[in-house]
């Protein structure tokens, strides 16, 4: 899968562009609203993508709470909550209407069920998947941070973060019928 490598590298992606914000910030005075606003601005085309590949304060929590799952509160509460960041809000409204959000395509996906396996919301959602018909997309959810481990994890490309007015996963009519995970 063709952007599975760059996917793997989120954490050198958001580290580099997470110490060139502190540095604009810290040595250059460029003003923290214009980080707020610049970072909301691109949840309009991505969502919320600041959060897992551009913050420097995403990096720091994602090193001590790890990424988020279905085992642990406190990674969960990070995922969910993200309190005191406006650009997490934002962009998090921002991820129902997005240009880009992770789409599936039907013909392709096995109904192999890795993709929800690796998906903070799909573990603590009932009615969110990637790939289950007639449940929402989970990356249509508030909380989806557009780490793409969704992607990276589907090894029949059938999954890929690209222009999508879908808001459901295909009714079973129209897709595969879904296995039981
Ligand atoms: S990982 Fe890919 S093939 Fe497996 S259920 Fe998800 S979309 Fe379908
Ligand atoms: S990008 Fe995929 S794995 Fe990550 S939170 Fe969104 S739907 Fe889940």
């Amino acid at each position: 899968m063709k952007w599975k490598k760059f996917i793997e590298s989120r954490r050198v992606v958001q580290a580099a562009v997470g110490v060139s914000i502190y540095i604009a910030v810290a040595q250059y005075s460029v003003p923290l609203s214009w980080i707020i606003v610049g970072g909301s601005a691109i949840g309009i085309v991505t969502g919320k993508i600041f959060c897992r590949w551009m913050c420097p304060m995403g990096f720091i929590m994602e090193s001590m709470m790890g990424g988020g799952g279905k085992d642990s509160k406190m990674q969960a509460m990070y995922m969910y909550f993200k309190v005191g960041c406006p650009i997490a809000w934002i962009s998090g409204l921002l991820n129902k209407v997005s240009l880009l959000k992770v789409s599936t395509d039907k013909s392709a996906c096995t109904s192999c069920g890795k993709c929800d396996s690796v998906c903070y919301i799909a573990a603590n959602n009932d009615d969110f998947s990637l790939y289950k018909p007639g449940l929402k997309n989970s990356s249509s959810h508030y909380s989806c941070s557009r780490c793409l481990n969704c992607v990276a994890a589907c090894n029949k490309g059938a999954l890929s973060f690209l222009p999508n007015l879908h808001t459901e996963v295909p009714s079973q009519s129209e897709g595969k019928p879904a296995k039981a995970r």
